[in-house]
């Protein structure tokens, strides 16, 4: 959410001007990231590689798909 220092208040995307600044006061809003810090390119980077699934969540895939299976061959025999 773009925040404004000066007017001390979030901005909607769409109530910004095309350039990115405050409508009242005309300076730059400032891109926050979730943390509070200004977003850079290596937030942005780490953002894009989070979509890498942890260990345990493909283990928890790799049961259920087992299980799944399981049941299927349960219902033949
Ligand atoms: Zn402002």
């Amino acid at each position: 959410m773009p925040w404004c220092e000066p007017c001390a208040r979030y901005l909607a995307p769409s109530a910004m001007t095309a350039e990115g600044r405050c409508p009242r006061c005309g300076t730059i809003a400032e891109l926050n990231s979730i943390s509070g810090r200004p977003l850079s390119g290596s937030d942005l980077r780490d953002l894009a590689g989070q979509d890498k699934a942890p260990w345990h969540f493909k283990l928890l895939v790799f049961l259920l798909v087992v299980y799944l299976g399981w049941r299927i061959v349960d219902l033949f025999i």
